[in-house]
């Protein structure tokens, strides 16, 4: 009876109190409750050490999209487009990126600049965060127009916590030490006069790759992170341990633009380096904006040729990349669901939800697979620890089913919360929430 009681208070607690109280040993890290933004829960975000951190001293990490070339993809700087990717794909954080030569801001600056400031507005009016990107690969060449818009930015956006400086894009094979560390001093110090203290993203030679360059010789300023930029195809462990060098030298870094493919934002969609970056990220806390929010014809693009400009986009309308990365998000940035992403797959496989669920002392796992092969089925806590592994054997296709006892691999008890049931095949993954109770 005591058990059954106290089951049952917990499940009240869970369903009807819209998440503001939990039982202790319940945690949401990275997570927003229903009533609270983001940018309500986290504030003004500073550096410390390698890591952001939020307003109470939290290392936060943020997950979103960025918006294509604004001079090119300028039809999805809408509000409509932005409030759909907080609601539906539960980003954190968009990036506006302002293009700057091939008809960008140079030549029309007050087009550019509205498009950004629509975007700016509706990430505030979302309570999400906006990274302001100078898209650029020659900056040092427009310092003084740079200077001149990022004053205007923190003129009127300095105090919204919501606001992400990116001074540099991508500089290409130039000097760190006489281009682009020059370059960041100025207008780093011009957006200072005016903004003491928001965010500012840097940019590093090799179009953002040679971070462990910038972390010998870095920029003595405040709240300064230093983008890391990869396209998973074609950027693997070399330029991972790049990044570690970079941090185990004292910077922060944050991954404002990835792609699931090729560096030329096309070609092949490398499904096991994107887990392998994700897993990267996740565990040295780097935020990360994936490229991008468009319907151009190649496989970076999130959505496929004659998207709405608007969002409401069915699952129909998002290329695999687009499928891929929104299941991303809302696996990692939303904890208000058990369920997980789009139920599309690229593979022939479909987990279902776990039954029961919350669940005491087990729970039942059902999946499918339309072909034989390698499954592996892991369960996770909220932290990403491994807790133990149910399936990891050759299978023929069909229907299986495993079960869970709610223990680790060890057969020890575990703490109530949620746990993550992931399962592996052929290259791709698929979770589910599933709710322990004790
Ligand atoms: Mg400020």
């Amino acid at each position: 009876m005591l058990y059954k009681l106290s089951s049952i208070t917990f499940f009240l607690i869970l369903f009807f109190s819209n998440y503001q109280v939990l039982p202790s040993g319940f945690v949401y890290p990275n997570s927003h409750f229903q009533d609270t933004s983001i940018v309500e829960k986290y504030g003004n975000l500073s550096v410390s050490g390698t890591h952001i951190v939020d307003q109470n001293g939290n290392t936060v990490s943020l997950r979103g999209m960025s918006l294509f070339w604004s001079q090119f993809m300028g039809r999805f700087y809408n509000a409509d487009c932005v409030k759909w990717l907080k609601d539906d794909w539960k980003c954190t954080v968009v990036r506006a990126a302002m293009g700057i030569e091939s008809g960008g801001y140079l030549e029309y600056p007050q087009v550019e600049i509205n498009k950004v400031r629509t975007v700016i507005d509706a990430c505030i009016n979302a309570g999400i965060y906006v990274i302001v990107d100078w898209h650029d690969h020659n900056a040092q060449n427009h310092q003084s127009q740079a200077i001149e818009f990022f004053k205007q930015i923190a003129q009127l956006y300095g105090n919204y916590p919501n606001i992400i400086y990116e001074i540099y894009n991508e500089p290409t094979q130039v000097s760190w030490a006489n281009v682009v560390k020059p370059y960041s001093i100025a207008v780093i110090d011009s957006i200072r006069k005016i903004d003491p203290d928001n965010l500012i993203l840097v940019g590093s030679p090799t179009w953002s790759q040679d971070v462990d360059v910038a972390s010998l010789n870095p920029i003595d300023r405040t709240n300064i992170a230093y983008t890391l930029h990869f396209y998973a195809a074609t950027h693997k462990q070399p330029l991972r341990n790049k990044g570690v060098t970079a941090m185990n030298n004292g910077i922060a870094l944050f991954v404002s633009e990835w792609g699931t493919c090729e560096a030329t934002g096309s070609g092949v969609l490398d499904y096991a380096e994107v887990e392998t970056w994700l897993n990267f990220m996740e565990t040295h806390k780097i935020s990360w904006c994936n490229w991008s929010v468009c319907d151009k014809n190649e496989t970076s693009a999130a959505l496929k040729p004659g998207a709405d400009s608007n969002g409401v986009w069915p699952s129909s309308i998002l290329s695999p990349s687009g499928i891929l990365v929104r299941d991303k998000t809302i696996f990692y940035n939303d904890s208000t669901t058990t369920d997980v992403g789009s139920t599309d797959q690229p593979n022939n496989f479909q987990l279902y939800q776990n039954y029961p669920n919350p669940f005491n002392p087990s729970t039942t796992i059902e999946y499918k697979l339309a072909n034989s092969g390698n499954v592996k089925i892991d369960v996770y806590d909220m932290r990403g620890c491994k807790i133990n592994t149910l399936v990891n054997n050759f299978q023929s296709s069909g229907k299986h089913l495993v079960s869970w006892n709610g223990k680790s691999d060890t057969g020890q008890s575990i703490a109530s919360g949620v746990y993550f049931l992931n399962l592996s095949f052929q290259n791709y993954n698929q979770y589910k929430k599933a709710i322990l109770i004790n």
